[in-house]
């Protein structure tokens, strides 16, 4: 029989939420192994458009409401981990850019300005014109107002890879996962017929975690999937825009972010309401067409002529909720020595992480002595999507 090995938590699934949580306890002095079935990132994490948020998006719907949401400390933690002086050492990790900026194309209209008047946003959000507006709007015919908001936008790529040096021998290449039982009770799981023992076992599978729970026996906590139709568009002629464009209702009408492709190309990156229903329901053409339509109306200098367009299908996993309301905090689910979550956003992977630490520290779970872990089969970094699609 295969020599069981052993840990202090083993981690399933390699996103921002497990490089997180798997860097933060081994810098806490826990040992880890964190188990990948793909590529590092490339589930939703590479797939997102990598915005800090601090939740005033959120003021918009009147779904923020104050303090108490995790979501609103969360730029100031990520600054300071970009700095190398926050809980992890993020230096190096490419900002894209210091702001994401709100953008109401025409007059204020009646969602803008109960924002403005929202607790959440009073303070934050500071108008910009001129040649401090986005390099995108830089235009003599842009007609429209400008805030600037205090989240930053990263450059996930190499958010995923500084995570991975961090994770140093611990990550592990791994398809098949099966529960390591003593009598009932979890003790560990087997990846690939290797027995792997551990103190606590998480899973941070994103939509995987269904699959997983079930592979245990369990049915909770349920998971929702939300789909999304992104459209991605590639050219000479674009400059940096990171904002959402205001529409009539509570909902970005689209928000564009801008990634550096290999070639040196930047690639717009376009979600928001487009993303969402309608856009989810049209065809790939249909939606291109309809991406072409909405950057025409709100950026008709912009030459799009000799662009490359591509969509993409993916699917946002959450904890279910009622209503579809947008959860901002992470969530963790309990059970004994499993904890199953999903962040919810890239930016609330620190919220993530913080729960885990909270339940080991009330369950008095401590770093202990493990036999040194032999070489790992490693799982690789997952490719910029903007480089697969053109
Ligand atoms: P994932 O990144 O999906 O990672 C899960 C990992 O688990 C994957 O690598 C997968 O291969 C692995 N896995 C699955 N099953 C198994 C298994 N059985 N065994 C081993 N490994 C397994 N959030 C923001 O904060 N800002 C944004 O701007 C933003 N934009 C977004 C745009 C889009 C289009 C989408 C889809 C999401 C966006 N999000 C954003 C949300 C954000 O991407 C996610 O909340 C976050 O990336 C989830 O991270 P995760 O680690 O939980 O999941």
């Amino acid at each position: 029989m295969t020599q069981a090995l052993s840990t202090d938590v083993l981690i399933v699934g390699g996103g921002v939420a497990g490089l997180w949580l798997n860097a933060r306890l081994r810098r806490k002095g826990f040992s880890t192994i964190l188990v990948e079935s793909a590529t590092l990132g490339g589930g939703q994490s590479v797939k997102s458009q990598g915005i800090i948020h601090g939740g005033a998006k959120y003021a918009l719907h009147g779904a923020l409401t104050g303090a108490s949401e995790a979501i609103a400390d969360m730029p100031r933690r990520w600054r300071e981990a970009l700095a190398g002086n926050g809980e992890l050492d993020l230096s190096g990790v490419r900002l894209l850019s210091d702001a994401h900026y709100l953008w109401s194309p025409g007059s204020l209209a009646g969602n803008i300005t109960s924002f403005f008047a929202s607790k959440a946003v009073r303070g934050r959000v500071d108008q910009v014109k001129g040649d401090q507006l986005p390099p995108a709007l830089q235009n003599p015919r842009f007609k429209g107002k400008v805030y600037r908001l205090a989240e930053l936008v990263l450059d996930v790529p190499s958010l995923i890879r500084r995570l991975s040096e961090l994770a140093a021998d611990g990550l592990l290449a791994g398809q098949s996962i099966e529960p390591l039982l003593e009598g009932d009770k979890l003790v560990g799981l087997h990846i690939d017929g290797q027995p792997i023992r551990a103190q606590r076992i998480v899973l941070s599978a994103g939509r995987g975690n269904a699959e997983l729970l079930s592979r245990l026996g369990l049915n909770q906590p349920a998971q929702q999937l939300r789909p999304l139709h992104m459209v991605l568009v590639k050219s000479p002629n674009l400059k940096p825009l990171y904002a959402h464009c205001l529409g009539g209702g509570p909902k970005p009408r689209i928000t564009v972010t801008t990634h550096p492709a290999a070639d040196g190309q930047w690639v717009w990156y376009l979600g928001g309401d487009l993303a969402e229903a309608d856009g989810v329901a049209r065809d790939p053409q249909q939606q291109i067409a309809a991406a072409q339509k909405e950057l025409g109306d709100l950026l008709p200098w912009v030459d799009l002529s000799t662009a490359q367009w591509a969509t993409l299908r993916v699917d946002r996993a959450e904890p279910a909720q009622s209503g579809l309301v947008r959860p901002d905090n992470a969530f963790l689910h309990e059970d004994d020595a499993l904890l199953v979550g999903w962040p919810t956003k890239l930016a609330l992977a620190p919220d993530f992480a913080d729960r885990v630490l909270a339940a080991f520290e009330r369950d008095g779970v401590q770093p202990q002595q493990h036999p040194a872990l032999p070489d790992l089969p490693r799982p690789t970094v997952t490719t910029p999507v903007w480089e697969e699609l053109f």
